[in-house]
């Protein structure tokens, strides 16, 4: 029986473990229900809480990028996951990227051993009637989505998103293939493939009209009539070949772009460039940046191998087309993720229309601290707007119907003019970091007070 400090979390990913953390640590009883393994979803592989289910990065680390001022706020305001992202870090030039399996191994065996969280290994249909934070992600079960559904009255957007493939290191040609940074040619963090004018222009041709896999119809899988079934794309996660259609240099200025490398073999800046990140720590597996794909396996091969250093590459695994759902948040929850309908009802993560691992981290974080503030009789914690996470919950709780997409942080969402428009970007982005950070200094005292136990 649940009593009025317990709380029940739906979802152990990303946004749930740190919401459950969070709640733990004010002192509230936490039951995490995940579902996996038992029941598991179309990308996960895993039985660990907080799979990263594509890339292993969670973006750059400089905080005049967007994810870098989000990453600073996190940390300020005692991440548990981003905690867990730092100590299995793993060379990457500035972005922070993680040895997937020893994150969320790590993150599971904190959130196991916590005196206050109680693991459930299973699914749950329906929305409990107990104080809860639903944080099922883009994968939440169909039950769940159809009791969502039935309980907002309003449809769960339906759209596709994609992953990319990962290829053997040791299959590629490194007479080819050189590794360097962008701007860094001493570091050995990315492999980079060099292409010329006429091998770009033949791998845009062969990609652009190859065979790829037919989307299946998520929509009968709900089939509440209160779907919109939209078959849209997130925009800043493109398939390769729907991005190669808008322009025959549509890659070669955007994640193919040459800029700031050149080739060891003739010091020169290539047409084009296919980059290549680390994706384990055994140093063995490399993911192709910017390269989700809806091609079918067998293109995949023949397509991917047309990329100089890669003639021969053997793909550990391919990319792939995946279901993604979320929720319309502007007519459905507050700024401190609550419902507008239940005061006991929480979101957060994907399904609340935030996207990129630490935004989903982040909205996890606030959840946790508002359902624990709920349970306890407190204010709830409204983000400030100078803040990147503050900017981004108001974003996906205010934004119009017709152009609501999910969002990433960004720098075009913080509020306030530059004192100084003449300035850099990057310099008028660091004015906005420090703005957050004297923004977030004004609270984190009190937040941080709450909890029960110390940060481990
Ligand atoms: C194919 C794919 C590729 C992606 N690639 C990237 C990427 O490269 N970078 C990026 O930043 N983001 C990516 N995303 C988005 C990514 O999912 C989020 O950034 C992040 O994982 C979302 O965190 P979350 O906690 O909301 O959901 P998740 O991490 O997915 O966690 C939700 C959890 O809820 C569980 N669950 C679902 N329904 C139920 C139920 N009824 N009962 C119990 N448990 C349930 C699931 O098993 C899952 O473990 C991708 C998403 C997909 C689908």
């Amino acid at each position: 029986m649940i009593t009025k400090k317990e709380l029940i979390i739906i979802g152990g990913g990303l946004a749930g473990c740190e919401a459950a953390w969070q709640a733990a640590q004010r002192g509230i009883q936490v039951f995490l229900f995940e579902m996996r393994p038992t029941k598991t979803t179309e990308a996960h592989v895993s039985a660990n809480l907080a799979e990263l289910v594509c890339s292993n990065s969670l973006g750059s680390e400089r905080v005049d990028r967007a994810s870098g001022l989000l990453l600073q706020e996190l940390i300020t305001l005692q991440s548990m996951l981003v905690d867990c992202a730092l100590k299995t870090k793993l060379p990457a030039g500035r972005a922070l990227a993680v040895d997937r399996n020893a994150f969320s191994a790590l993150v599971s065996e904190r959130i196991e051993k916590h005196p206050n969280i109680q693991v459930v290994r299973q699914e749950i249909p329906v929305i409990p009637n107990q104080a809860c934070i639903i944080a099922s992600g883009p994968l939440t079960s169909p039950d769940l989505s159809k009791a969502i559904a039935q309980f907002t009255g309003q449809a769960n957007l339906f759209f596709y998103d994609a992953i990319a493939p990962i290829v053997l290191k040791d299959s590629i040609d490194f007479t080819i293939a050189f590794r360097a940074s962008r701007y860094q040619n001493d570091s050995e963090d990315y492999i980079n493939c060099p292409l010329t004018k006429t091998e770009y222009e033949n791998f845009v041709a062969e990609l652009t009209k190859a065979e790829r896999i037919t989307i299946r119809n998520f929509e009968s899988e709900i089939n509440q009539g209160v779907t919109t079934g939209k078959d849209r794309f997130f925009e800043a996660c493109l398939p390769i070949e729907i991005l190669a259609q808008r322009g025959k240099d549509a890659l070669a200025f955007g994640p193919l772009r040459p800029t700031g490398l050149r080739d060891p073999r003739n010091g020169k800046r290539p047409y084009a460039v296919v980059q290549l990140r680390q994706d384990n720590i055994a140093d063995t597996l490399y993911n192709m940046v910017g390269f989700q794909t809806n091609l079918t396996f067998l293109e995949q091969k023949r397509v991917f191998r047309l990329i100089p250093g890669l003639q021969n590459a053997e793909f550990a695994r391919y990319g792939q087309m995946h279901r993604n759902t979320f929720l319309f948040a502007p007519e459905i929850i507050l700024p401190t993720l609550q419902s507008k309908m239940r005061e006991d009802l929480y979101f957060a993560g994907q399904i609340i229309g935030v996207e990129g691992y630490l935004g989903n981290i982040a909205s996890g974080l606030l959840a946790g601290i508002n359902a624990s503030h709920y349970i306890l009789g407190r204010e709830p914690l409204t983000l400030p707007r100078e803040t990147m996470l503050g900017s981004l919950i108001y974003y996906v709780t205010h934004a119009k119907a017709q152009d609501f997409q999910p969002m990433k942080a960004n720098y075009g969402l913080l509020m306030g003019n530059p004192e100084d428009q003449k300035i850099s970007k990057k310099l008028r982005n660091l004015q906005f970091a420090e703005k957050s950070q004297q923004a977030l200094d004004v609270i984190v005292e009190k937040i941080n007070a709450d909890q029960f136990y110390a940060h481990s």
